[in-house]
């Protein structure tokens, strides 16, 4: 499909997780024929994991890489135009929107960011190596894996606490393993680990290497001792990653507010950033609930409220028309005297 640069677009998206492909299969579907950046992982965190079993509408599970090419097909069926390539700055100073990829600039009445979190890893081989069959970044999305197993959880924070604590619901034996002698988890969180009798702490080690079988099962963790240096071996089934989420942000620095952490700021409620026309979906807002389906049902929320801010600022046209770009070519506006038409609410069916 090709790209005509000069056009003024009425929705950028950016990203192409579950959150991004559905604010793309509304937008889309709202005949709002938006342009979406991929970036360098299309299809995002669910392409480095195996089974997805809490997706609703896959009785039987579906694999992540797969249920990501399937919101893929649905996007590009209803004429979502897709770029695989990343967007690395922005201009949200003044509208319509300007973001560049590859040395080429896009402009566009409204952008939906969507650009997901990163789960920080230990950055071991045999960490990727495992990925998804015996290593995870997610409990909620794997505990159910490990029923009747033992695992190990790397951190020593907040999340980490929540992800042990979680997984003694299915593990009889949960080993947190954490750097230093004392964590970094609020007092109530620490507390509740301390008094789970199914969590052990390894203190003052860090995991240096996965160990398993050539069918990608875990036998066990290699760790090193942080003070003296010493390895030993823990046996394991699995190894939960629980040292954090970093958003996908950098880029947007200056141009966006953002929270202390990197996350999109949003009014609660809806996906609205404190920059008018410029709204945000999925985990890049999202430090709490992490999942798929959430991801998904807020690109719905940024496609619903992007298409009615884009309907109400058809209504008034002073002000939408802020600035023209020369030679770009004008999109009819739905509402617009001699529009096409009407452009659908990104709701209906
Ligand atoms: C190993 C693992 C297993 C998981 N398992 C499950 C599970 O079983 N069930 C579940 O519900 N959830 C699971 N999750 C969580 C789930 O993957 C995320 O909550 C979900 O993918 C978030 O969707 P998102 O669209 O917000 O962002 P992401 O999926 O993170 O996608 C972000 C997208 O933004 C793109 N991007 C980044 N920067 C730019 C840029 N500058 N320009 C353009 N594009 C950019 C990326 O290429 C990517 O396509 C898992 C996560 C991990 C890491």
């Amino acid at each position: 499909m090709e790209i005509v640069l000069s056009r003024i677009r009425e929705v950028i998206i950016l990203g192409s997780g579950p959150a991004g492909y559905t604010a793309a299969l509304y937008t889309a579907r709202a005949n709002l024929q938006p342009l979406l950046f991929t970036g360098l992982q299309p299809g995002g965190q669910l392409t480095i994991t195996t089974d997805v079993e809490n997706y609703p509408g896959f009785p039987n599970g579906i694999q992540g890489p797969e249920l990501m090419d399937v919101m893929r097909a649905q996007v590009t069926r209803f004429g979502a135009e897709l770029l695989d390539q990343e967007v690395d700055k922005v201009d949200f100073s003044r509208r319509p929107f300007t973001v560049w990829a590859e040395g080429q600039s896009y402009q566009a009445k409204s952008v939906i960011v969507a650009t997901g979190a990163s789960a920080l890893l230990l950055g071991l081989p045999s960490e990727q190596k495992f990925m998804g069959s015996g290593v995870s970044a997610c409990a909620t999305c794997d505990g159910f894996f490990y029923k009747g197993k033992r695992v190990a959880v790397v951190g020593g924070g907040d999340t980490a606490m929540e992800e042990a604590t979680f997984l003694t619901r299915f593990c009889p034996e949960v080993v947190v393993v954490h750097r230093r002698d004392s964590l970094r988890a609020s007092k109530i969180m620490q507390e509740r680990a301390f008094a789970n009798p199914a969590i052990r702490f390894v203190w003052n080690s860090e995991v240096v290497e996965v160990m398993g079988e050539e069918n990608r099962k875990v036998t066990g963790v290699k760790l090193r001792d942080t003070v003296t240096g010493a390895e030993s071996d823990l046996a394991v089934d699995g190894l939960f990653v629980a040292i954090g989420h970093k958003p996908n942000t950098e880029f947007l620095a200056g141009q966006l507010p953002l929270d202390a952490k990197g996350y999109v700021r949003i009014q609660p409620g809806t996906s609205r950033t404190p920059i008018e026309g410029v709204f945000a979906a999925g985990d890049v807002h999202d430090a709490v609930y992490r999942q798929a389906v959430t991801a998904a049902g807020s690109g719905c929320m940024a496609a619903m409220d992007c298409e009615r801010w884009l309907e109400a600022q058809a209504h008034e046209p002073a002000k939408h028309e802020a600035r023209a770009v020369s030679g770009a070519e004008r999109v009819p506006q739905a509402g617009h005297p001699g529009a096409g038409a009407p452009t659908r609410t990104a709701g209906t069916h």
